[in-house]
């Protein structure tokens, strides 16, 4: 396949289109991102790197970060790890609290908010220094040592998580969070506030193209069927309320983020990144979606 062709037509069209959409603002920080930002990177399992623009500019990962918190999460306790997080898509915003109510506390999936602070939790309560551990993770499987939190963003969702404490508070009246609040809190706010560039991200997320081996040296990070059941998540559930459309349109299992970046792959084939800060209605990347639906089209081939 010609994917620096096909990537090269797509920012031609890109570079056309009308850029629509929002950058995120209820995290402060993250509303001082240029707008006009956009990278792609897509790394072939049989042929190496392919990219353009801001490839190897780092931006805020956000919920993409979700899917490795799951991936630590299900090694380190198995499938009972879904006795308190369920597997369905939501249906509701990410943030949404009605659910959980009604549902005795225990999210819909592991991606929404929700479900994502259960993981945390589960993280704190077997890891010795999550933060650390987590980094490290991510160091490992990008084979990047210097990728880091942005402290700035830290410290600006620190101060607008006032959702975040509700949905821990009202899962912890529930009896489905074990540890201190602030702990959890901070350990989710952490995990978001890291920093990769499209290069960075799509290198990480081979593991998921590869059957949970990482690329360069062929160690098995996480079993065949973690990797069936990670992907369905991100297939079912990694596009907030719009995982229908995304797969409709794209057909690769992938996740978004508040940040602007869309991490997705074609298992046995590639793990692909974009990055464009301005956010659809649904809070997905407008540009991104529409640059992996480019993608799919013209290599004509998707998942289906
Ligand atoms: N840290 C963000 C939040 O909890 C992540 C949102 C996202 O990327 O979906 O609001």
């Amino acid at each position: 396949m010609k994917y620096q062709e096909i990537l090269n037509e797509i920012e031609i069209e890109l570079s056309k289109k009308l850029k629509s959409g929002k950058i995120a603002s209820y995290i402060p920080e993250l509303a001082k991102i240029d707008q006009n930002k956009l990278g792609m990177h897509l790394y072939c399992i049989n042929s190496g790197h392919y990219g353009f623009g801001d490839e190897k500019e780092k931006f805020s990962i956000q919920s993409i970060s979700k899917v490795f918190s799951l991936t630590m999460a299900m090694n380190l306790v198995g499938d009972k790890l879904f006795s308190r997080v369920d597997v369905e898509p939501s249906g509701d915003p990410f943030n949404s609290l009605v659910q959980l109510e009604y549902e005795n506390g225990i999210p819909r999936n592991p991606f929404i908010n929700a479900g994502a602070l259960v993981i945390a939790d589960v993280l704190v309560s077997n890891l010795e220094n999550p933060k650390k551990e987590f980094l490290n993770f991510i160091h490992k499987i990008s084979g990047d040592d210097s990728i880091r939190v942005n402290d700035k963003v830290f410290e600006s969702e620190k101060k607008f998580s006032h959702r975040n404490a509700a949905l821990l508070n009202l899962m912890k009246s529930f009896g489905n969070i074990q540890n201190d609040i602030e702990t959890v809190l901070d350990l989710y706010i952490y995990q978001c506030a890291i920093e990769m560039s499209c290069h960075e991200l799509t290198t990480a997320f081979m593991i998921y193209a590869n059957g949970g081996k990482m690329l360069s040296n062929n160690i098995q990070v996480i079993s065949t069927t973690g990797i069936k059941r990670i992907n369905a998540i991100m297939q079912t559930c990694g596009f907030y309320d719009e995982a229908g459309e995304f797969s409709f349109r794209v057909g690769l299992p992938g996740k978004s983020g508040v940040g602007g970046g869309i991490a997705a792959i074609h298992p046995g084939q590639y793990a692909v990144t974009v990055w464009s800060p301005l956010l659809n209605p649904k809070g997905n990347s407008a540009v991104g979606m529409y640059a992996l639906e480019r993608l799919t089209t013209l290599t004509g081939l998707s998942i289906f």
